[in-house]
């Protein structure tokens, strides 16, 4: 019986252990290969704190970390979690039984289905303009997507100083406020397209677009593809438990990362949370440990 269960060892999962071991819990977190932690794919890591290196760095030292704190690490994937009288049963390979849980499972970015997407990811191909944005100042760059992330990604790297141009499979589908901030701002963009395949050598320079209503098929020189078609939380687990999620999936947690089940909280990217970083994953998982603290002790 553990006092706390955190499903997640990523940044929130881990930075959770850590406080709740401190706190003096007995502590679990679990962690699988499908999905890994986001950081892990990380090849660079220059906005966290303190802290400039490879995402599997960052990763390493702070499980290293959590565990050193006393929580206790379990690689199994989590497939269901139930009630049984007051806590809570998590159900992988095998069975375990909690008083409070966690969930900090994150999410994963979409792919787009471009050729070339998967073998140029990382030297060219990004999932994340506010962490590669910067390596890619002065040249052109296409961000791919139609809907907030992708405007919002746009604007961001305009404004470090790359060259974008919008590539959308669909209309723009955004507040009219981004959409004029995008006009405003003269960022090109080609609508009802396709990113059929990105070409180099050993890193992304160009792109092949499909004008779908043309019927015709250019080539686009570029730097960088900046991804934004969405991303999917890892929330399927909570389901069955009643936590609520929104339209996209994401878990519905209050300042006190208390989600609407008593004894549930949740952490980090699979959250509604505005911002999806390592930095921010920290800080949900502090704050989501503090609450299941309280929680335990009876006090909230
Ligand atoms: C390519 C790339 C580059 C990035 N670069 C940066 C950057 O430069 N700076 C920055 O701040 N952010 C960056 N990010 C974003 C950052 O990695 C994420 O915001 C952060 O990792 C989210 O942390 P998390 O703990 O919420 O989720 P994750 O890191 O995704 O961790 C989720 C954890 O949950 C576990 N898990 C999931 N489901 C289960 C289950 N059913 N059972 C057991 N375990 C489960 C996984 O194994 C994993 O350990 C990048 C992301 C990507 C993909």
């Amino acid at each position: 019986m553990f006092d706390v269960a955190i499903v997640g060892g990523g940044p929130a999962g881990l930075t959770s252990a850590i406080y709740c071991a401190r706190y003096g819990l007995k502590t679990v977190f679990f962690e699988t290969f499908d999905p890994v932690s986001q950081l892990s794919m990380a090849s660079r890591i220059e906005n966290y704190p303190g802290f400039e290196g490879s995402g599997i760095e960052l990763l390493e030292k702070m499980k290293e970390q959590a565990i050193k704190a006393g929580a206790e690490n379990i690689v199994d994937k989590i497939v269901k979690i139930v009630k049984r009288g007051e806590n809570f049963v998590l159900i992988g390979e095998k069975e375990y039984e909690a008083k409070a849980i966690i969930i900090a499972t994150g999410g994963k970015h979409k792919e787009a289905g471009i050729e070339g997407e998967t073998r140029f990811l990382g030297r060219g191909i990004s999932y994340c303009a506010t962490c590669d944005g910067s390596l890619y100042r002065n040249k052109k760059v296409i961000v791919y997507g139609s809907g907030r992330e992708a405007l919002s990604d746009a604007l961001y790297l305009n404004d470090i100083g790359c060259k974008v141009l919008i590539v959308s499979r669909s209309p723009i589908r955004a507040e009219n406020a981004l959409i004029e901030e995008i006009r405003k701002k003269g960022i090109e963009t080609i609508l009802n397209a396709n990113i059929r395949r990105v070409e180099g050598k050993e890193r992304v320079e160009r792109a092949v677009i499909f004008l779908r209503d043309k019927k015709e098929e250019i080539t686009i020189e570029c730097d960088a593809v900046f991804v934004a078609v969405g991303i999917r939380p890892a929330t399927d687990l909570v389901v069955e438990l009643g936590v609520e999620r929104d339209q996209f999936g994401y878990i519905k947690v209050d300042r006190e990362q208390k989600t609407n089940v008593p004894g549930v909280f949740a952490a980090g990217d699979c959250c509604n949370n505005p911002l999806k970083q390592v930095v921010t994953a920290c800080g949900d998982g502090a704050v989501a440990a503090y609450s299941a603290y309280k929680f335990l002790r009876r006090e909230s």
